[in-house]
């Protein structure tokens, strides 16, 4: 009968096509499984009947698949130990900050917006007489108040904290009005980098400040580098090209590295690379 011939004729492509449709849905799936993103395959796939078979068991192999690549990782930073030791700020050393921060930033207040972290050393070989330096509020390039710094990390990775971390401090022309400084007990970016115990504190306080303060790896830098950060500011000409030789880029790429590998057991987000700038300078 032409009729029913031509029905049948016509059924055949749409069975093919449907065959099609069911193979390139299961192609995918599988590919996507491969990748470990089953869960998100399986919630893509319009399950037209035969996908619901495939459906309850696309979560259950990407998980233990999930777990075994990264292991059982704690979603928070350990908090270092920290020891307290500040030094004294009282109201007049605060209003030499808040003048400090109006004539070279612009802005009129001394509560820090942190967005960059700082590495220095001390150029000294103790705590103590680091401490002491800062905690003497002597003028520094001619001004008040003296140089500051968050946190020194001592040679045998005592961490030790100088003034609050929501207060602005005078370590990085530039930068002081955004950025957290931390000082090494050391004489060079190599000494530091050569002393296990010193580096490691100094590392694991960085990737908690970095988590807890939203900081991204291209932010966190050397001294050196103060003149290619993006943050970069400074309202009087003379000290637009100042900076120091602590904690030069070669030195800092390989800190960098080290968060790198550290802030992926944590799941921080790296941002993307550093991509030195020099708006001043
Ligand atoms: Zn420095």
């Amino acid at each position: 009968v032409p009729g029913r011939h031509r029905h049948r004729r016509s059924l055949i492509p749409a069975l093919v096509a449907f065959a099609a449709i069911v193979a390139l849905a299961g192609g995918g799936f599988v590919a996507a499984r491969s990748l470990g993103h089953g869960h998100v395959a399986a919630r893509e796939s319009p399950s037209p009947g035969q996908a619901s078979p495939a459906t309850p068991k696309a979560p259950a192999s990407p998980t233990p698949h999930a777990s075994t690549s990264t292991g059982p990782t704690p979603a928070t930073v350990p908090q270092p130990r920290i020891v307290q030791r500040p030094i004294p700020f009282p109201p007049e050393r605060r209003a030499e900050m808040r003048a400090y921060v109006k004539r070279h930033y612009g802005i009129d207040t001394i509560h820090l917006d942190p967005h960059v972290i700082v590495l220095h050393f001390t150029a000294g070989t103790s705590f103590q007489s680091a401490w002491n330096t800062f905690a003497a509020n002597q003028p520094d390039l001619g001004e008040l108040p003296g140089t500051c710094t968050h946190f020194i990390v001592d040679t045998d990775g005592t961490i030790y904290q100088l003034v609050p971390l929501s207060l602005m401090c005078r370590h990085t022309v530039g930068l002081n009005y955004t950025a957290f400084g931390i000082e090494d007990v050391g004489q060079s970016d190599q000494e530091v980098l050569g002393n296990p115990p010193q580096l490691h504190a100094t590392l694991g306080l960085i990737l908690w400040l970095m988590q807890g303060f939203g900081i991204q790896l291209r932010n966190v830098i050397g001294h050196n580098e103060s003149l290619t950060s993006p943050y970069h500011k400074e309202l009087y000409a003379p000290w637009r090209c100042q900076t120091h030789s602590d904690w030069n880029h070669a030195d800092m790429e390989i800190v960098r590295a080290d968060l790198a590998r550290m802030a992926r057991r944590y799941h921080l987000p790296l941002g993307p690379p550093a991509t030195p700038v020099n708006p001043n300078c």
